[in-house]
């Protein structure tokens, strides 16, 4: 991922500066964001030691990181999740590691608390040059080839005519690592057809298109950096939720989740 955590943040923030309607999230996410920074920067900062890329055995260290991120959302999340965040400040550590490596080895999208957490080990594994051992997945296009978590957004930049993907990637909601992806294909099925493949926009937010499939009726939102250089297509996405009430009531289905639950 290009984007620092302080360019994810700040970009929370202004958002959340400039719209009433998602203020509360965007907070929200700031806040999450920073925990999220302190987790990779702990890990990252810490003296002889490096993921080995088995979550198993880097728990030890991992673990000791989790009631930071649970205190965050102790004090400024919603009101569901305070609620399990201090349910998990009071469980033991196994359950915690339980938690962390059934995340790990299956992802399951709604999974809030483990996959905030998992994102910053795994940003930092991938940054370290190692790769994810204990975690089976099917390679495939769709998938993240470093960790083969599922794609939380798309986005398209300009990148010089030669490029061979075209100009459009996906970010891993599991390890925030880009790749590059074909430009009209469903990112979940990989459908190619373009009547089964719909863009829809809203005026409220030009630079982000809903990404919808007729074949298997999942979505994904787009951000286009060449209408929004600004735009920080993590944070964007989740800037955006009206886009998603849309498209569940036109009867699509996320591909993933983003952290905020929608
Ligand atoms: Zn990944
Ligand atoms: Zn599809």
């Amino acid at each position: 991922m290009k984007e620092t955590w302080d360019a994810l943040i700040q970009r929370a923030e202004h958002l959340a500066a400039k719209s009433e309607a998602t203020k509360e999230l965007l907070s929200f996410y700031a806040e999450l964001l920073r925990a999220q920074k302190e987790i990779y920067e702990s890990l990252r900062g810490r003296k002889n030691w490096l993921p080995t890329g088995v979550l198993e055995e880097d728990l030890t260290v991992v673990r000791t990181l989790v009631p930071g991120l649970l205190r965050v959302v102790e004090v400024h999340g919603p009101a569901a999740l305070v609620e399990e965040a201090r349910a998990l400040l009071r469980i033991g550590d196994d359950k915690i590691d339980e938690m962390l490596l059934a995340q790990w080895r299956e992802p399951i999208d709604a999974q809030f608390f483990a996959k905030a957490f998992l994102q910053p080990y795994a940003r930092w594994l991938a940054e370290s040059g190692w790769r994810p051992v204990d975690r089976v997945f099917e390679r495939h296009e769709s998938r993240c080839p470093f960790c083969g978590g599922r794609p939380q957004v798309s986005f398209l930049q300009a990148k010089e005519a030669s490029a061979e993907s075209g100009n459009r990637d996906l970010i891993c909601a599991t390890c925030l690592t880009t790749w590059p992806f074909r430009r009209v294909v469903c990112a979940y099925c990989c459908e190619e057809r373009p009547a089964k493949l719909g863009y829809f926009h809203s005026p409220e937010f030009g630079h982000i298109r809903v990404e919808a499939c007729d074949t298997c009726h999942r979505y994904v939102k787009g951000v286009d950096l060449t209408r929004l250089g600004l735009a920080v297509p993590l944070v964007d996405e989740v800037a955006s939720a009206p886009l998603d009430l849309w498209a569940r009531e036109h009867g699509y289905t996320k591909i993933e989740l983003n952290l905020i639950g929608l």
